[in-house]
């Protein structure tokens, strides 16, 4: 049976009706229609907000110990220390990547993230056991949730020898991208580390996400490396760098120039906006100038950090508070990362709230984008597909 959800708040058109047929949404009007009509089921939409559904820009869906016993952190400070750290740790736990990610997913699920693009980690201890059970279960749950594997040499790409040739292999085997870190700072090889990520690319006709964690002069020496690779390669709207800390620098004669050249070479940034990070892109700035800024939740629960809830909507009020905003319109703009700029970075088609649109949506307790930001309701109706997946933070499938 279709479905109209009757007065709901939509973003841009107000109080609508919403008629959704097949997985579609057919129409979205301000017309009046009557419960007579028997071939549809009603829902009541008053009192929601409809959200497109949630995308989450930057995960690591391998890495979560969520739903295990709670993983006491004792590790070092240093980011090399989280690497090795995790890379040990999950050898002698045996951790059970399938299952994990399973539990993400169903997580995820119930908050109304549908879509996710994940970072998986492949190097020369695990090799490609992680990729293997996550594209198990992705394909477990196919129908009900998009995920975009990047493999992810984090450990090192040019530091470890072997990883190229396992990179290679796990885009043979389904990874939708190819990743990178920290070309100077972990893979101690600039040039050679991002040669190597692109001819991947090439090879495998894959886009490119790079985590650029390196601050200063450092990170923007070589997000200058990554935006002359992406324009000698022709790779324009192919290319994102996640968290690109180094854009939030405080001087405006390096970062002003490099802002212009990545909006020039149309490479998405994507950002995670955790609390203790001392520099961010701003969000605000870099949309204006019409760069397609995402957000996601990065790590969640896992042997990195203790935090995290995998809820979308809890990330988009994080975005908004470390970038200072308190207008409404501001607080929106964390929204737009979280659904369309998202969705921009993963090439979902046919996204959105509007007429012809999938009807993947989730309809959010309270009366603007703002507050449900705000107050991060668990009162959701989760639609995928037409039909309802997850309500009141259950999953109905
Ligand atoms: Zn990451």
């Amino acid at each position: 049976m279709d479905t109209i959800i009757k007065d709901v708040l939509h973003p841009t058109l107000g109080r609508v009706n919403v008629i959704l047929e097949g997985n579609k949404i057919k129409r979205v009007t301000t017309d009046y229609i009557t419960d007579s009509e028997q071939r549809y089921e009603f829902i009541d939409g008053e009192g929601y907000v409809m959200f497109p559904s949630f995308v989450d820009g930057h995960a690591h869906i391998d890495k979560t110990v969520y739903g295990l016993d709670w993983y006491v952190n004792d590790v070092g400070y240093e980011r090399i220390d989280r690497i090795v750290n995790e890379r040990d740790r999950r050898a002698r736990i045996n951790f059970n990547y399938f299952e994990q990610a399973s539990r993400y997913i169903e997580l995820s699920l119930k908050l109304g993230v549908l879509h996710m693009r994940s970072h998986v980690d492949i190097d020369t201890q695990h090799k490609l056991k992680g990729l293997e059970q996550v594209l198990e279960a992705r394909k477990k749950y196919k129908d009900l949730f998009d995920l975009q594997i990047v493999a992810f040499p984090q450990s090192g790409l040019m530091v470890r020898p072997g990883t190229y040739e396992l990179m290679d292999e796990a885009l043979r085997m389904g990874a939708d991208v190819v990743g990178g870190i920290d070309p100077a700072w972990i893979d101690r090889d600039p040039k050679g580390s991002i040669d190597a990520i692109f001819k991947l690319a090439e090879k495998h006709n894959k886009p490119v996400d790079i985590h650029i964690h390196e601050s200063g002069d450092l990170g923007a020496f070589d997000l200058e490396l990554i935006i002359e690779k992406t324009i000698a390669m022709g790779m324009q709207g192919r290319v994102s760098i996640s968290h690109a800390f180094c854009l939030g620098m405080p001087n405006d004669k390096v970062t002003k120039p490099l802002k212009e050249k990545i909006k020039n070479a149309n490479i998405n940034i994507i950002n995670c906006y955790q609390a203790y990070l001392p520099a961010v892109p701003p969000l605000k700035e870099l949309m204006e100038m019409g760069i397609n800024i995402a957000g996601g939740n990065d790590d969640m629960r896992d042997m990195w950090t203790p935090y995290g809830t995998g809820d979308i909507l809890e990330r988009m009020q994080l975005i908004s508070m470390k970038n200072g905003f308190r207008r409404d319109e501001d607080l929106e703009l964390s929204m737009t990362a979280c659904t369309f700029n998202g969705a921009k970075v993963m090439g979902l088609e046919n996204y959105g709230i509007d007429e012809g649109c999938n009807a993947n949506f989730v309809l959010v307790k309270g009366r603007t984008i703002s507050e449900c930001i705000v107050t991060c309701p668990s009162d959701r109706i989760v639609f995928r597909n037409g039909k309802i997946i997850a309500r009141y933070g259950e999953n109905l499938f």
